[in-house]
């Protein structure tokens, strides 16, 4: 099985200190040195590519950004991907309209200083000691409302590299060998850490096995959180569409 980590948007509406796309992410109508802009994804696009290159049966989203819900055509994307039998994950920080579907969970992280999310399926609640996060933990057990803890990343995390890798022990390995990332500029990457990209949408680039990079890879974040998310979905099927708390 593979992975797609699409990065539909580079922007955001919420500026948390400690977000790991802070680096990637820019307004929304921004552009680069080159000319180009940093958001030029359309749907239009994705499913071509998605439809020449793809197949639902081999190939797992996450829709992510920035704030996906930022994304114009977020409503047309996700149901569009329904439709065509993917599924995956979204993550968001749930303030902004994202489609419900059986075939993608909207995990709606709950930021540190920011509401609780609006939009959402199940609520991811970030292990970062300058926040109350037992409190979102009692919050959510209160209101039964399904929950997964992570743990802060990035170069601002307050846990050490022990840790960090501590936690990173307990992490089994998928089945999901392999991802592709692919951001709102239209390149891809195999690793968001490299800053590496290869080729673009906009060329029809195949996803060929040497742009696809593991995600076994036991220091890298970006991968475990993937790595993460996906597990937990996968071995709860009991999970239910939740109202917001
Ligand atoms: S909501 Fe997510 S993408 Fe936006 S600033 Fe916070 S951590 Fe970063």
């Amino acid at each position: 099985m593979f992975l797609l980590n699409l990065a539909v948007i580079q922007s955001c509406n919420y500026d948390c200190y400690y977000c790991t796309m802070k680096e990637w992410t820019y307004p929304i109508d921004h552009v680069f040195g080159d000319g180009k802009k940093a958001n030029r994804l359309t749907n239009e696009i994705l499913f071509k590519w998605i439809d020449a290159f793809l197949n639902p049966n081999e190939w797992m989203i996450k829709i992510t950004g920035g704030e996906p819900g930022l994304y114009p055509e977020i409503e047309g994307l996700v149901l569009g991907l329904a439709q065509r039998g993917y599924r995956g994950i979204i993550e968001t920080n749930g303030s902004l309209p994202i489609p419900k579907t059986d075939n993608f969970i909207r995990l709606g992280a709950w930021h540190l200083g920011k509401p609780f999310p609006v939009y959402y399926d199940a609520i991811v609640i970030i292990q970062n000691k300058n926040d109350n996060w037992q409190e979102k933990i009692d919050h959510c057990e209160k209101k039964g409302i399904k929950y997964l803890i992570n743990m802060q990343r990035g170069a601002s995390s307050p846990w050490t590299l022990e840790e960090r890798h501590a936690e990173d022990a307990t992490h089994e390995k998928t089945h999901y060998e392999r991802q592709l990332m692919l951001y709102s500029a239209g390149n891809f990457q195999s690793c968001p850490m490299t800053k590496a990209s290869y080729g673009s949408i906009f060329d029809m680039v195949k996803p060929m096995p040497f742009l696809i990079t593991t995600v076994n890879c036991q220091t890298c974040p970006q991968f475990h959180g993937m790595d993460r998310l996906i597990k937990w979905w996968e071995e709860d099927q009991s999970i239910e569409p939740l109202k917001a708390a």
